[in-house]
């Protein structure tokens, strides 16, 4: 099977996997979603505050060591395969300006849009308003994992009150649009960051796309410099048949026999060309998706090697740390701060402290709490009842303790270490506790 077909269906699934997650839920949560409007993370049913971040460092360090691990495994897989800016462009140039517009040729892309007549004009705009609906569907979908889309489709009913939100959509869009129907692969060129930094995590063994020089022949006296050999300089036993099919088909516009290439984005388009051209004559393919060592050597990659494992061996402690710290992950958070005044003394002598408790209900379900104190000496006069609060919210409340013990006249005020605890009747394991104090005054003058 072609590589270009084996593309295509991941393209697909990807595409499929990309709009349909943000709508599956693991109890009543997004699968992933990062909302700053709730100030929570859903991450595979569970619900993270903004204040528990603690699985956040771990799942950066599976992004960058996975991008490391990825990347000295299989060189620029992400562009070639997965990245939505390949999958946009191959929708454009290939699907709707290729096959259905015929605009251009999928076997040749070097050459450049006829646009002279009317009708050509014309598909061309046809191919410019189906990008663009595809690109606001696209930061849409995007969107999602930021705004739950049942939230996301009510507040653009009430665009008034969501201007910012407005504002990305149409900010994200219209980027995408400019990216996939102007920029085109110069996106990937002189912009994308990925390019740039992904040379220095290659290696002798990464796979990559390579034109077997010893087969094929060399063409270039110098890689760098990338200057053609004049033809008398080419052995004469040289596979290349230099059809340029390789060249024609390349949406970066390179000639991939002068050697690997910053611009290559690994669509193995010139791989699937000389596999054609070459099955003709019953041998292999002079440019390959292997690696320079599995080329020079004839042999197959070395996937398995000292970096790739320690990349594995990071990569796969951390993913087992994020779940560990996702199990431990508090049901309840509590807050308390103390106003300014530090005690009251009432006209019958009694003394109270006053707490501001935030209480947060990371349960999905709806729980009653109870708060206890630790200190004998010491009790609630406010809240007299249960808490209520509802799943996934907060709720702000006024605690009141009163020392009922012997009263002292001491010389300085008395800090009293106490322990403020709240839990849930429903369910005694949503249980968290604070420590705090409990002043008393010193003898009055
Ligand atoms: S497609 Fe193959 S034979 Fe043709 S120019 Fe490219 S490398 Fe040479
Ligand atoms: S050289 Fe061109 S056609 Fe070949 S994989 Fe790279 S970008 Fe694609």
């Amino acid at each position: 099977m072609q590589y270009r077909l084996k593309r295509y269906i991941t393209y697909c699934c990807i595409t499929l996997i990309a709009c349909i997650l943000p709508f599956i839920q693991i109890n009543q949560n997004q699968i992933f979603l990062l909302s700053f409007d709730h100030k929570e993370l859903h991450l595979l049913g569970l619900v993270f505050s903004m204040q528990e971040l603690y699985v956040m460092p771990f799942l950066l360090i599976i992004l960058f060591v996975g991008i490391f691990f990825i990347t000295t495994l299989l060189g620029r897989f992400w562009c070639g395969w997965a990245c939505p800016q390949t999958i946009f462009r191959v929708i454009l140039r290939d699907l709707i300006e290729g096959k259905i517009l015929k605009l251009n040729k999928i076997s040749n892309k070097q050459k450049t849009q006829d646009l002279s007549t009317w009708s050509a004009k014309l598909k061309k705009l046809i191919s410019f308003l189906i990008i663009t609906v595809l690109c606001f569907c696209a930061s849409a979908v995007l969107l999602f994992y930021f705004v739950p889309p049942s939230d996301f489709f009510t507040y653009l009913l009430d665009p008034k009150d969501h201007l910012v939100l407005l504002g990305f959509w149409i900010g994200i869009g219209a980027f995408f649009t400019f990216d996939i129907f102007f920029l085109k692969e110069n996106f990937c060129i002189y912009v994308c960051p990925y390019s740039r930094v992904q040379s220095v995590l290659f290696d002798e063994d990464t796979q990559s796309v390579i034109y077997d020089e010893r087969r094929g022949g060399a063409l270039f006296d110098s890689h760098k410099e990338r200057i053609p050999l004049p033809l008398k300089q080419r052995i004469p036993e040289a596979e290349c048949i230099e059809c340029q099919k390789c060249v024609k088909v390349c949406p970066t516009h390179i000639d991939i026999r002068a050697g690997m290439q910053l611009e290559c984005i690994n669509c193995l388009e010139c791989v699937d060309a000389c596999t054609s051209v070459m099955g003709k004559f019953q041998k292999p393919s002079l440019v390959q998706w292997s690696s320079p060592n599995a080329i020079r050597q004839n042999s197959k990659i070395k996937y398995w090697r000292t970096k790739t494992i320690g990349y594995s061996f990071v990569l796969t402690l951390s993913i087992f740390l994020a779940f560990f710290m996702g199990e431990k992950h508090d049901q309840i958070l509590l807050n308390i701060t103390r106003p300014t005044s530090l005690y009251t003394i009432h006209t019958d002598q009694s003394i109270t402290n006053e707490y501001i408790l935030l209480i947060e209900n990371l349960n999905q379900k709806n729980q009653d709490f109870i708060i206890s104190i630790s200190h004998p000496d010491l009790e609630i006069t406010r809240p007299k009842h249960k808490i209520l609060i509802k799943g996934g919210q907060k709720r702000r409340t006024v605690l009141i303790l009163k020392y009922k013990g012997k009263l002292q006249n001491p010389a300085r005020d008395l800090s009293i270490p106490i322990t403020i605890k709240i839990s849930s009747t429903q369910n005694p394991s949503i249980t968290t506790q604070r420590r705090t104090v409990f002043i008393y005054p010193k003898e009055q003058p």
